[in-house]
């Protein structure tokens, strides 16, 4: 059964003070808090088999790589791939964008196209401009409309036999909207293109299936989902990693070297030079078994819950305007007070205790569409409570008084 008092007890941060008023936690979307369990399992790494992985015949060095191997499989399965040699680990999404955007680099000539959606972050913008620098590609954009959402029938229009890439969020960070990305799969296959699906936003709310949703690379951040910073997954499918050249060189890549020649690993290890983050991996796997255990179909009623209880309160306070509107979209609201900066509205809930994102969320071109500096991002998760909204709510009432 759900229960988020008794899930918040996992959460030592959450029971912490911030100016003096307990802390709410309103910036999910840009990290995650980590649980105990997650915390356990670091712990437990530096204390008990710290060491290299995949080098080492001594025990410990044996005991590191099966946990990490372990965690890898505990990924495959979770997001169900079909080997667990098309998972990659990764630091995170960037470090998967630019693995596969570096790839392309042999496989595009001048004049291909490429397709990015409206609602990226710039994660997902800035890798794909630098491969049409390197390659002479186009790259075309799916626009967005007032309610945050993708203008779907614009896109069979883009849509070609140039077309070779769509890249796409699951759901987007500044906004919440959650993609059609099953239909943009399909249509892009129909003419022949691979879709890299950036999903650090979406693992938190849901469990995707790569093999269902027929997706050729899918990448995502532990951080966002209870797991640490600077750890991540590259899923892709085999035949496309294969035809990907290796990325970056160094030791664990290769299968033999000499000055004359280098041959390369097998996947996964083809991608993975140098020294992994070994206990960040583990502790992805930890944090990808807590979540199951929470269970990611209570996750999505819970948080659908809030997500209306905030909304509705929020949409009463005269002047306030929420940025993404779309159907279907998860615990995200972005907000502005009417004549009143985003950065004023933060620093005073800050004050109250309140962590919220505000700036434009390293999604410039939605700022742009709607012609504003940025908005302030409140962003919920499962361990979040109705109170805590209470308590935005009264604050925004607050900074209104104040600022205004
Ligand atoms: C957070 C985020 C990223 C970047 O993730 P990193 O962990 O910083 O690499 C990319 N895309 C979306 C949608 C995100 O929310």
């Amino acid at each position: 059964m759900f229960n988020v008092e008794t899930i918040r007890k996992d959460f030592p941060i959450l029971h912490r003070q911030v100016n003096g008023k307990p802390l709410v936690y309103f910036d999910n979307a840009a990290t995650s808090q980590t649980p105990q369990q997650v915390m356990d399992a670091i712990v437990e790494y530096y204390s008990n088999y710290n060491a290299n992985i995949h080098r080492g015949v001594h025990s410990l060095s044996q005991e590191a790589t099966d946990k990490y191997e372990q965690a890898r499989l505990t990924i495959q399965k979770h997001f169900n791939a079909k080997a667990s040699h098309e998972i990659i680990m990764t630091s995170g999404t960037t470090h998967g964008i630019n693995l596969v955007a570096s790839g392309f680099t042999t496989l595009l000539k001048k004049g291909d196209e490429v397709i990015v959606s409206a609602l990226e972050h710039h994660s997902n913008i800035v890798p794909w401009q630098m491969l049409c620098e390197r390659t002479g590609a186009i790259l075309r954009v799916l626009p967005m409309n007032d309610e945050g959402e993708l203008v779907m029938a614009a896109y069979a229009d883009l849509l070609s036999e140039k077309t070779k890439l769509v890249f796409v969020n699951h759901i987007s960070n500044a906004l919440g909207t959650i993609n059609p990305i099953k239909q943009i799969i399909e249509q892009a296959h129909a003419v022949g293109a691979a879709v890299l699906v950036d999903g650090a936003q979406a693992c938190p709310h849901l469990k995707p299936d790569v093999q269902a949703l027929d997706v050729d690379f899918y990448v995502t951040s532990a951080h966002k989902m209870c797991g640490p910073t600077g750890v991540g997954m590259l899923y892709g499918k085999e035949d496309w990693l294969n035809k990907l050249p290796a990325y970056q060189g160094g030791g664990e890549m290769i299968a033999e070297v000499t000055f004359e020649k280098t041959t390369y690993a097998d996947l996964p290890h083809k991608f993975e030079a140098g020294t992994p983050n070994i206990c960040g991996g583990i502790a992805f796997g930890a944090a990808i078994d807590y979540m199951n255990h929470i269970g990611f179909e209570n996750i999505a009623t819970y948080e659908h819950e809030l997500l209306e209880y905030a909304t509705a309160q929020l949409l009463e306070i005269e002047g306030l305007k929420i940025y993404g509107t779309a159907k279907e979209k998860t615990s995200v609201i972005s907000f502005n007070l009417k004549g009143i900066h985003p950065y004023d509205v933060g620093t005073l809930l800050d004050k109250m205790g309140v962590a919220v994102r505000t700036g434009h969320h390293c999604a410039q071109p939605i700022m742009d569409y709607y012609k504003i500096p940025g908005t302030v991002r409140a962003s919920f998760a499962f361990y979040n409570t109705k109170q805590e909204i209470d308590t935005l709510v009264s604050g925004v009432k607050k900074a209104k008084m104040m600022l205004s």
